[in-house]
């Protein structure tokens, strides 16, 4: 494609934009590249808003994704603190939120998404509440961590990756914090049992109150505050602070006007391409099919963000290379290094290897003899070799994967597609940590 004198537009400055804005002008765009965020920030890391950044260990600065001079020497224009209302696909223009409009040749939308509210009853829709939080951006974080003193009383609603980390951070910012869970585990949601039961043990024996299968009934709110919340077993819990880690809702409302999104997100191929040949997307806003999982997927990720901007940008630049990577995630809790390759969904079986009481093992997710997904504590090597054989059909010897006297990698081997018995259940639509 001829790109001299062309426009690319790129809404949502979080870490696929920042990083297809660069990306595209190293694959070779000619033209203008403009990216627009509606935070009033430069493009940042979410991941330690919940880890180094709320423990204190990291500064505003240690958040950015590149120096303002990334962008000007890539002759990007940023533009914060503007908002994308509406996409004009026929005129090829998108609208702003201070009603100017922009034109474009190539737009990419990398919109994430946000959190999903809290809703319960005692909780007036839109109600201010100084002291209940979510976290997604710098400003949450920034909020919750004011208010994250010792002997501080916080409660976290959701035991996913987020509801989690953020209990292992305020634990040891001397925080007495109390984790509510609906579910009967931990986790439940993305991990097997044994890894959801030594989360919760590592959990309480860092002194979380963690509850789980408990349905939060009300919560007593007084002077623009939640004074306390009440659980269906009758329970009170008083609470100076509240954070809800309910998950995330996309951000597609502009493109599902347009056409182009379903309510779970924008459905995009390898070279993250929506049904607009001149629209692409990319990152937590989008639905991929997966040829490894045989399924759509909706990924909530950075290694996914940064893939599929990459992939975007090679497009653009005339020379593509499609996103066929295996999904990856990691979460820091305490000392511990979890990291996961593959999706464990649709598992009729899961072997250990390792010792969880040392606070070192991996658990293999199988269907059959194939494996699916690896999920890693305090195990690297595991990780790594994992995750270089789940881009393709992977055998496990079932039998011995949990003996540590034979190396790891004379269990595990490719082989063709046909030759690995075992497939997924049927699942609905991933949403990952
Ligand atoms: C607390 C926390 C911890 C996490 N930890 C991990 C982790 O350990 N590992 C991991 O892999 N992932 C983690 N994630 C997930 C990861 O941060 C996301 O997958 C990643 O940020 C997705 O990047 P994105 O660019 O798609 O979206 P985002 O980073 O959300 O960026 C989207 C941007 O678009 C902007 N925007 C939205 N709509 C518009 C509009 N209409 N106009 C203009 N701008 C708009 C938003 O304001 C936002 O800045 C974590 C997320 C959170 C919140």
């Amino acid at each position: 494609m001829e790109t001299e004198g062309k426009q690319l537009v790129i809404v949502g400055a979080g870490h696929a934009g920042s990083e297809l804005a660069v990306a595209a002008r190293q694959a070779g765009w000619a033209g203008g590249i403009t990216l627009l965020g509606a935070e009033d920030a430069l493009p940042y890391q979410r991941p330690p808003l919940s880890k180094a950044w709320l423990a204190g260990k990291v500064d505003a600065e240690g958040l950015l994704l590149r120096p303002r001079t990334a962008y000007e020497s890539a002759r990007v224009s940023l533009r914060t603190g503007v908002r994308m209302e509406a996409i004009d696909r026929a005129g090829r223009r998108i609208e702003l939120d201070d009603g100017s409009r922009l034109d474009y040749d190539q737009l990419a939308l990398c919109t994430g998404g946000r959190p999903r509210p809290l809703a319960c009853p005692g909780l007036e829709p839109d109600q201010p509440c100084a002291n209940l939080h979510y976290l997604r951006t710098m400003a949450d974080a920034e909020a919750i961590r004011a208010q994250l003193v010792p002997g501080v009383r916080l409660v976290v609603i959701g035991g996913g990756y987020v509801g989690l980390e953020v209990a292992a951070s305020a634990r040891r910012l001397g925080a007495r914090v109390t984790l509510l869970e609906a579910q009967p585990r931990v986790l439940a949601r993305v991990a097997g049992e044994q890894v959801s039961r030594f989360y919760q043990d590592v959990h309480r024996s860092e002194g979380v109150d963690l509850r789980t299968g408990v349905q939060l009934e009300s919560v007593e709110v007084e002077g623009g505050r939640i004074q306390a919340l009440r659980c269906s077993d009758g329970e009170r819990i008083p609470s100076d602070l509240v954070v809800a880690g309910l998950g995330m809702l996309v951000n597609v409302e502009a493109a599902r006007a347009a056409g182009l999104a379903e309510a779970e997100g924008i459905p995009v191929d390898e070279l993250s391409r929506t049904r607009d040949p001149a629209i692409l997307a990319a990152g937590d806003c989008t639905l991929q099919f997966s040829a490894i999982y045989a399924r759509q997927l909706r990924i909530e990720s950075v290694p996914n963000a940064l893939e599929q901007a990459r992939a975007a940008a090679s497009w653009l630049g005339g020379k593509p290379k499609p996103n066929r990577a295996v999904p990856w995630f990691w979460s820091d809790q305490y000392e511990l290094k979890l990291q996961m390759a593959g999706l464990s969904q649709g598992h009729d079986r899961c072997v250990l290897r390792g010792d969880p009481a040392a606070r070192s093992f991996s658990a293999f997710y199988l269907a059959g003899e194939r494996l699916l997904a690896i999920d890693a504590v305090n195990r690297p090597a595991d990780f790594m070799l994992a995750k270089r054989l789940l881009a393709q059909p992977c055998r496990a010897d079932v039998g011995r994967l949990g003996d540590e006297s034979v190396p790891l990698k004379e269990l595990l081997t490719q082989a063709d597609d046909a030759a690995v018995t075992g497939n997924p259940r049927e699942v609905p639509v991933v949403a990952t940590p």
